[in-house]
């Protein structure tokens, strides 16, 4: 064996233990989300604490440091095999650990800690000045995060890199700005049609039992497999992936919205159909992770919005619904059934907003956190800043700032550069199901018939299997065969909500 390829075979080895660790504490997250006892979080937050603290140290060891340099001290014949890619993300991340003082990741994590429990009391007190102090902490922290790992560079580009790599706020101002006019003209069509759906077809109470079972269905009709899989319930609906032949989702049921428990378990599945087609003999290694958050987002959004609110969906799921829901929509019709789920106006609400005015939620978040991170948005200000954005964008006023600046836990959390990647995901989703039905043809008659596997197929092939070779860019273009585009989100809501409103 060459040097280069011993060096590589003891990285390997000890970076897949370091996963085997963040799977370890993966387990016990999902535990804590789910079925920990009340009094059993204080010692779970110490168990996760020290598991943390195990797998930066195996990161930021020196002897990974020595290793990377023999294993990349000749370049490897091709760019795109697993050997290649593997050393070109643990560089990645190993540099970017590197330029961490752990005391810095320390004070962090103590930071956004005690921030989201007071996170939590001020938005149930609806009041920001509880919040306030721990939001200027934790921009405090982030800034001097973003000023290490930027190295001169765009702070915010630094915090961002740790969610979509490669990506610059600068061409996602030029995305966004781009989307903006587009989303608001649709809004303005839908507002101005003569059709509007009735808002009283959806307001029935449902036990969540039921609810329960006809997820289950839904899950299982699109491909998630439960015997790698289980669905529970929790406070914020989350997957997690923890390692081969075990991927979980979570969602929420309420008994007088049956949307939230609906499509959040649509969207949690799009995220565990991703993990579940990762090449499982990767495991542990990038070559067997996902591309990146904006990618998995864009996984979850195909499934949950142009699968899971489509008309072929249910017509399939429709008698499913009947069946597990009986005596609760029989005096409803499958068409009005779907207008209404997809019913598009503007809210308040990040969570609950429609496929329309989603974006523009995001659009705002991330000027706002831009701001916050570079001073030019003083913490204080963040409330009145938030309810201008709102009024001039989507022309409402939070009454409260629960429902205004508190309603996301990103900030306390310290999430600095995430948000984008939620309106990326919509983008990418749109091109990925456009060039999937370019390929594949209409899918309309084959949800109808509760077939989902061609497409499913289609994004293992195309997305899943390539784990991280690809960062989103080359992805879209070896997936697609064009470069990344808001123009296919565009085309794909001015055609489903023009027939759905009539206009
Ligand atoms: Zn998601």
């Amino acid at each position: 064996m060459t040097r280069t390829r011993v060096a590589y075979e003891e990285l390997a080895r000890r970076l897949r233990e370091r996963a085997l660790l963040l799977s370890t504490k993966a387990a016990l997250e999902w535990d804590e989300e789910t079925y920990l006892p009340p009094s059993g979080v204080e010692h779970r937050s110490q168990q996760i604490a020290q598991l943390a603290g195990m797998a930066h140290e195996m990161l930021v060891s020196p002897r990974i440091g020595e290793l990377l340099g023999e294993a990349t001290s000749e370049p490897w014949e091709d760019s795109r095999s697993t050997e290649a890619v593997n050393l070109r993300e643990w560089s990645r991340l190993y540099r970017r650990n590197q330029r961490l003082e752990r005391a810095l990741v320390e004070e962090e994590a103590r930071v956004v800690s005690v921030a989201q429990h007071a996170w939590a009391e001020a938005r149930r007190a609806r009041s920001f000045a509880l919040f306030r102090p721990h939001l200027e902490r934790v921009l405090d922290v982030k800034r001097r995060q973003a000023q290490a790992l930027s190295e001169g560079g765009d702070p915010y580009d630094a915090l961002l890199e740790e969610f979509e790599p490669g990506m610059r706020s600068t061409r996602l101002g030029a995305l966004f700005t781009a989307l903006r006019p587009e989303l608001l003209s649709l809004l303005d069509r839908i507002r101005g049609a003569s059709r509007q759906p009735d808002p009283r077809t959806l307001q029935r109470r449902i036990p969540a039992e039921p609810q329960r079972r006809l997820c289950e269905h839904l899950a299982r009709a699109l491909g998630y497999d439960f015997t790698a899989g289980r669905l529970d319930t929790s406070a914020h609906p989350f997957s997690t992936h923890l390692g081969p032949g075990d991927t979980r989702i979570t969602t929420r049921f309420y008994e007088e919205d049956l949307c939230e428990g609906l499509f959040g378990t649509l969207h949690e599945t799009g995220h565990a159909l991703y993990d579940q087609g990762l090449p499982v003999e990767h495991f542990g290694t990038p070559r067997g992770d996902a591309a990146s958050t904006a990618i998995h987002e864009a996984q979850s959004r195909l499934w949950e919005n142009f699968v899971g609110r489509s008309l072929g969906f249910w017509r399939h799921a429709w008698p499913l619904l009947q069946h597990e829901w009986a005596g609760h929509f029989e005096d409803i019709s499958l068409p009005d059934f779907h207008f209404s789920i997809n019913r598009v106006r503007a809210s308040l609400n990040r969570v609950r907003a429609d496929e329309v005015t989603y974006n523009l939620h995001i659009f705002i978040r991330f000027e706002l956190e831009r701001a916050l991170l570079s001073g030019a948005l003083d913490a204080k200000d963040l409330p009145e800043a938030w309810n201008a954005a709102y009024r001039e964008q989507l022309g409402l006023t939070p009454p409260d700032d629960a429902e205004g600046c508190l309603q996301d836990g990103h900030w306390s959390a310290g999430m600095f550069g995430y948000f984008p990647t939620y309106a990326l995901g919509n983008i990418l989703a749109a091109q990925f199901f456009a060039a999937a039905t370019r390929e594949l043809g209409d899918f309309e008659e084959a949800f109808a018939r509760g077939e989902f596997s061609r497409l499913l197929s289609w994004l293992r092939e195309h997305v899943h299997a390539h784990g991280q070779t690809f960062w989103a860019d080359e992805l879209i273009q070896e997936a697609t065969g064009g470069p990344l585009s808001h123009t296919w989100l565009v085309e794909f809501l001015t055609r489903k909500y023009s027939a759905l409103y009539g206009f």
